[in-house]
């Protein structure tokens, strides 16, 4: 059998972690947090007793839809923490009841068709790593179907006079690149989970890419949509810049899969960087390193990548020494030498307090020599590329991220008021409590912060623990000005006490009337962005 997804770690089944990996894990949680902690052993899917489906599919849709058991069990939630969490303790309250993997339009129509004809929720799933619920079946409902985009899966047409592909929507990442690199081009969006996830999970979610400044999300990115609802097809003109009226594509970028079914787009693409140059400034203070990177935002100079880690952040990624925050900053060009851009933000970044010196400025001028894998740089791309396929599932600890973004006026006051938050909270639910805090994205009005925290839980107790201190982020972040999420999407868990208390009322009401033209019914994922 082709290596699959493993239903629980993240990654295909081939990666996940293994009985020493575990044991291994457990002896360092032991030793670095005082408790004695014991690995269950890994999961076998076969132990699992997941509810019958209360539906089956019609013989009509049975060629492209599962009823099988690993199929409902790795559609029943997405990447995150707690989703994991249930899936290694083979807990699945609310699996769907189908799996249907359409290949063409008529397939998708039908299944879609279906759904709404029986008033059947239906949840979009593009590779599921969602960290939000995005991909969970809605609580209360008495039936669900997931369809599984993962047969949309070709880059179809590229052209090279205007720099623009037209992909379906359930192209992986590296799928997607492989298929352009041939004419030299490249999408040019990396989100952290570019292995596993796909174009029409990055549209439906407005996925930020790990370039910094400029076009890096995947709104700067999308030249038209289609997408299938219920109330029928949904296409966009090509356009290279429009000012008619309202954006039909800003209804579709973020919509979650609750106004329809992504299933290709027009995406720009550019040629592939030759030019690139790196370095990394160290700064003795946290806020003197955000100053310099504003700095560097504001002179628009547009770096590839200008990101700053906290202390505790460039202690445990990078190799500091947990005193300094470092700077990165990184350039890059299919066309153009980044010597002098480099050097101009370096230079900006000194002035601001920070030391690099001379030699570690690295420049590839074209040649094809690798930059920025050496050194704190390369080290903390390492942490960045090397996501943990979740050694420590179910081992006691808790561990989660949660990103935002917020004005530079407000960001001091904010980065306080929110560690100051987070750390009461943290020492009060569970015990080694350690937040960090790195930027991935800046604007010229302000950074995104991304703020990281673990701490000790206990053995069993992880996901309620854990929400303790997901209700006090989402508190803070929006009490002190900030929006519920920059890049992760909103989905079923950064609602109703976080992006329902950002957004006008009145915005609200009209996406439920947007919804109720496209989707009648309301079967498109709900619970997700408004209320069923
Ligand atoms: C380790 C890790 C790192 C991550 N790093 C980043 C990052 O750097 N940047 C970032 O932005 N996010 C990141 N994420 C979050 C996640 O990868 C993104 O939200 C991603 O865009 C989801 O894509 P997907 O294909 O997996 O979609 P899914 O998880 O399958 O679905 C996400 C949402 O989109 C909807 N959807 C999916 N496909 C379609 C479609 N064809 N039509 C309509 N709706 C659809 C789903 O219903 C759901 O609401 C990370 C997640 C993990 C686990």
């Amino acid at each position: 059998m082709a290596d699959r997804m493993s239903f629980w770690a993240w990654g295909l089944e081939s990666e996940e972690p293994t009985e020493a990996d575990r044991r291994a894990m457990a002896e360092d949680i032991s030793r670095r947090y005082g408790v004695a902690v014991t690995p269950r052993p890994i999961p076998d899917l076969a132990d699992a007793e997941l509810r019958p489906p209360r539906v089956t599919p019609p013989d009509a849709l049975a060629g492209f839809c599962s009823t099988d058991t690993w199929e409902r069990a790795r559609h029943a939630g997405g990447a995150h923490f707690t989703d994991r969490t249930r899936a290694f303790n083979l807990d699945f309250p609310n699996p769907p009841d189908f799996v249907a993997h359409p290949s063409t339009d008529a397939e998708l129509a039908a299944v879609l068709d279906w759904c709404h004809d029986n008033e059947v929720p239906a949840v979009p799933f593009g590779a599921g790593s969602t960290v939000v619920w995005g991909v969970s079946m809605p609580d209360g409902a008495d039936r669900s179907v997931t369809i599984a985009m993962d047969r949309f899966d070709r880059v179809l047409e590229v052209d090279e006079t205007s720099r623009a592909a037209r992909i379906q929507a359930g192209v992986y990442g590296p799928a997607l690149e492989a298929a352009l690199k041939p004419s030299g081009h490249t999408l040019r969006h990396f989100p952290q989970s570019f292995r596993f996830s796909t174009l029409g999970g990055w549209i439906a979610t407005r996925s930020g890419g790990h370039y910094a400044t400029n076009h890096t999300h995947i709104d700067d990115l999308v030249e038209s949509v289609r997408m299938l609802t219920p109330a029928g097809w949904w296409e966009s003109r090509r356009l290279p810049g429009s000012g008619a009226g309202p954006s039909p594509d800003r209804m579709v970028i973020g919509s979650e899969g609750i106004l329809g079914i992504i299933t290709e787009a027009w995406m720009r693409i550019q040629a592939r960087p030759r030019f690139r140059a790196t370095a990394g400034v160290v700064f003795d203070s946290w806020m003197a390193g955000t100053e310099a990177v504003r700095a560097i935002v504001q002179a628009k100079l547009w770096p590839a990548n200008l990101r700053i880690l906290d202390p505790a952040e460039a202690g445990r990624a990078a190799g500091l020494d947990g005193t300094q925050a470092l700077v990165i900053i990184g350039f890059e060009s299919a066309e153009l030498p980044q010597r002098a851009n480099i050097e101009a933000a370096v230079s900006l970044a000194r002035d601001a307090g920070g030391h690099i010196p001379d030699e570690n400025i690295v420049v590839d001028d074209g040649t094809g020599a690798p930059t920025g894998h050496e050194g704190p740089v390369g080290a903390w791309r390492s942490s960045f590329i090397g996501v943990d396929p979740g050694t420590a599932t179910s081992l006691g600890l808790l561990a989660d991220t949660f990103e935002t973004a917020i004005t530079w006026d407000q960001w001091p006051d904010f980065d306080a008021t929110v560690r100051s938050a987070m750390n009461r909270v943290l020492g009060e639910v569970c015990t080694h409590g350690e937040l960090s805090c790195r930027f991935t994205h800046v604007y010229p009005d302000g950074p995104a912060p991304y703020y990281t925290w673990s701490g000790m839980g206990r053995q069993g107790s992880e996901i309620s623990m854990w929400q303790e201190v997901k209700d006090a982020a989402n508190e803070v972040v929006v009490a002190a000005g900030g929006t519920s999420t920059h890049h992760h999407a909103v989905g079923r868990m950064h609602r109703p006490n976080a992006y329902d208390k950002q957004r006008p009322d009145l915005f609200a009401d009209a996406l439920r009337s947007v919804k109720k033209t496209l989707d009648p019914n309301g079967i498109l994922n709900p619970g997700v962005l408004i209320d069923p």
